[in-house]
C-alpha cells in the first residue's frame, strides 16, 4: 500500500489547492476558501474554517497538513518591539520580531521579520545564529507561518491587524534557501492572501553572488539589502568567513548588475564594531560605493557574548556618518529597535538554549 504523503498546507499556492482539490473530487471554490482562511485569515486549524463543511475538512485533512507554529516565548521591549521563538514540528526553534513603527497620518507600518534557515552555515563574527552553524533549511509553510501567526495573535488583540512589510533579517541567509524564500515572497504577496506588496518586502544577504543577480531577474520588484559591514577584503574576511568565496570585487559587479536590471536602491547594511568604524575604514567605503546606487545603513552592533564584539561609542559613529555624508553617499543611522530584548538574530534563542542547559 502507497501511503500518500500530506503537502504542507500553509505553503501551497491557490492553484497547487485548486489542482488538489480537482484529484480529490472537491470543488473549485473550496480551494479558493481554504486559501483565504489560511493566507488571509491566517488560522490555526481546521475547526475554525467555519465556511468549510465537517466533512470536506476530513477529506482535506487526509492530504493536506496544517502546522501552526508554538509560540514558546514571547517578549515585548519598551518601543513596542515583540519577539517571538517559535518552535517547528521537529521541536527546532526560531526567532521572528514584529516591528512597529512610528503611526503615519495614512497608515501604520508592522514590519515583521523573519527566519529563513534554522541556524546559518555562513559564520559571521558578530552573529549569535552564526555561532551555532547550519541546521536546516526551513520550508516555504515554516517562513509563511511566521507572519500568519504573528498576525494571528496580534489579531487577538487588534481585529483589524495587517503587516505591512516583510524584511528576511531573521536568522539564517535567505540567497541560501532561495526557491523557498522566493515562493514564500509569492504567497505573501498573493491579493488573496495578506496582499502584502513585492516593494514592502526586503531580502537581506551577507553577499551570495550569483542569487543576487538571479534574484534580479526573478523578482525585479523585491528589495535588496546587502550585509557589507566592510569595504576592504581583509576586514571583511574577518567578519564574514564567505567574503573569501565572493569577495567584494564580485560582490559589487553583481550589485551594479543588481541596479542595471532593477534600477532599485540597495541598502548596504554596516554593523559597527570596534574593528571596521574608523575614519580610515569610512574613507574606504567612499571608495567602494562611488557610483552605486545605494544608501547605507549604519547598526552599532549588538553584542553577542561569545563574539567579543564591541560597539564603537555614538561620537564614533556620528563620525563615521559624516565622511560617507560628505562624500554625497545617502546614510543613516539605524534606529535601534528591541536591544532591552536582544533583538538581534539569533539571541533570544540562544539564551532560551542556555537557560535549558
Ligand atoms: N543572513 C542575512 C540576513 C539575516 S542577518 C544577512 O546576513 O544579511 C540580518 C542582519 O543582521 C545582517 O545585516 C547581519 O549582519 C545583522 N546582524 C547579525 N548579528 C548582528 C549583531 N550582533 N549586531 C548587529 N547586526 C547584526
Ligand atoms: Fe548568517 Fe546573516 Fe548571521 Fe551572517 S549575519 S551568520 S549570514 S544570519
Amino acid at each position: 500500500m502507497v501511503i500518500m504523503e500530506k503537502v504542507e498546507l500553509r505553503g501551497c499556492s491557490e492553484d497547487e489547492l485548486i489542482e488538489i482539490c480537482q484529484k480529490i473530487g472537491l470543488k473549485r471554490f473550496r480551494a479558493v476558501q481554504l486559501f483565504q482562511w489560511v493566507q488571509q485569515k491566517a488560522v490555526r486549524s481546521w475547526e475554525d474554517m467555519k465556511t468549510i463543511g465537517k466533512s470536506d475538512r476530513q477529506t482535506l485533512n487526509t492530504h493536506l497538513h496544517l502546522y501552526a507554529l508554538e509560540k514558546v516565548r514571547g517578549q515585548r521591549s519598551k518601543d513596542g518591539t515583540r519577539k517571538y521563538l517559535f518552535r517547528l514540528e521537529d521541536g527546532q526553534t526560531i526567532e521572528c520580531v514584529l516591528m512597529d513603527y512610528a503611526r503615519t497620518k495614512t497608515r501604520d507600518r508592522h514590519t515583521v521579520c523573519v527566519s529563513t534557515q534554522v541556524g546559518c552555515a555562513v559564520g559571521c563574527a558578530f552573529c549569535a545564529t552564526g555561532l551555532e552553524g547550519f541546521r536546516r533549511n526551513l520550508s516555504i509553510a515554516e517562513i509563511v507561518g511566521q507572519v500568519l501567526d504573528i498576525t494571528y495573535y496580534i489579531r487577538q488583540e487588534d481585529p483589524e491587524f495587517q503587516v505591512t512589510n516583510i524584511v528576511f533579517m531573521g536568522m539564517g541567509e535567505p540567497l541560501l534557501n532561495y526557491d523557498q524564500v522566493l515562493k514564500s515572497i509569492q504567497l505573501l504577496n498573493h491579493e488573496q492572501g495578506l496582499n502584502i506588496g513585492m516593494r514592502r518586502m526586503t531580502i537581506s544577504t551577507s553577499g551570495v553572488v550569483p542569487k543576487i543577480v538571479q534574484l534580479a531577474r526573478d523578482n525585479p520588484q523585491v528589495g535588496l539589502a546587502v550585509s557589507l559591514h566592510a569595504a576592504r577584503d581583509d576586514v571583511r574576511n574577518s567578519l564574514i568567513p564567505m567574503n573569501r568565496r565572493y569577495p567584494l570585487k564580485e560582490l559589487m559587479r553583481a550589485c551594479q548588475e543588481y541596479t542595471q536590471i532593477t534600477h532599485r536602491r540597495i541598502t548596504f547594511e554596516v554593523a559597527l564594531t570596534a574593528v571596521n568604524a574608523r575614519r580610515e575604514d569610512a574613507e574606504d567605503f567612499v571608495r567602494l560605493l562611488k557610483g552605486q546606487l545605494g544608501h547605507v545603513n549604519l547598526i552599532p552592533v549588538n553584542p553577542v557574548v561569545g563574539t567579543g564584539m564591541e560597539r564603537p561609542d555614538p561620537v564614533t559613529i556620528k563620525r563615521f556618518a559624516q565622511v560617507l555624508d560628505e562624500a554625497g553617499i545617502s546614510v543613516s543611522s539605524r534606529e535601534e529597535r528591541g536591544t532591552d530584548i536582544n533583538a538581534a538574530c539569533g539571541q533570544l534563542r540562544r539564551q532560551w538554549e542556555g537557560e535549558l542547559t
